[in-house]
């Protein structure tokens, strides 16, 4: 279940199973800003050394650890780790953030899917590596969607489609915050152009 807390949304099942998470929120301000985001960073998980991609809407996850921090991984839109304390983070301003954790066997992954990145089945590609690199099995595999445009604002379902990819590769626990970039207090490309950003995170305890 999405829960709110002070400028940030965050999905209370993966906290539970030990996957610390969150989505900003217009409150926190502008998470491409470097004081904004170490400010929260820090006060969250300890460390700004976050792990993210450069999010080219395409469909290239990485598999990372701790070597990578602090990095900006090229072409790259999903991360994945099986490794606790490694922050994973998207930035996002109608995109979909897509948490993806194997409580079983303790792995996390997050994507940034948008309306490119889903018609190339970034999604059902993160589920894969999943399965093929980890043995995981997709029943033990929870996925949380976070705040994105909806299709009333956007003309397009995006979150359906990302359920759909889901559901297809055998994952049927996803929680869909369903709360619209566009008209919520959230950063919206499509409304104003915006160059802010929020920024979703998760690490393992
Ligand atoms: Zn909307």
């Amino acid at each position: 279940m999405w829960k709110y807390k002070k400028g940030l949304y965050y999905e209370s099942e993966l906290t539970k199973y030990g996957a610390k998470n969150f989505s900003t929120t217009t409150f926190l301000g502008d998470m491409k800003n470097e004081k904004n985001r170490k400010n929260l960073l820090e006060k969250y998980f300890g460390s700004d050394a976050i792990i993210c991609g450069e999010q080219v809407h395409n469909d290239n996850i990485k598999i990372v650890t701790g070597k990578y921090f602090g990095k900006v991984l090229p072409q790259t839109d999903g991360l994945i780790t099986r490794e606790k304390g490694v922050i994973l983070a998207v930035f996002t301003a109608d995109c979909l953030p897509v948490f993806i954790f194997d409580k079983i066997k303790k792995i996390i992954g997050l994507v940034h899917a948008g309306r490119v990145g889903l018609s190339k089945h970034i999604v059902s590609k993160a589920i894969d590596m999943f399965v093929k690199n980890f043995g995981s099995n997709s029943a033990d595999i929870y996925a949380a969607i976070g705040p994105h445009i909806c299709k009333q604002c956007y003309g397009i379902d995006l979150d359906a489609l990302a359920e759909e990819q889901l559901k297809k590769a055998g994952v049927s626990n996803i929680s869909n915050s369903k709360l619209c970039t566009y008209t919520g207090d959230f950063f919206s490309y499509r409304r104003n152009r915006t160059k802010k950003r929020m920024i979703s995170a998760v690490m393992m305890l």
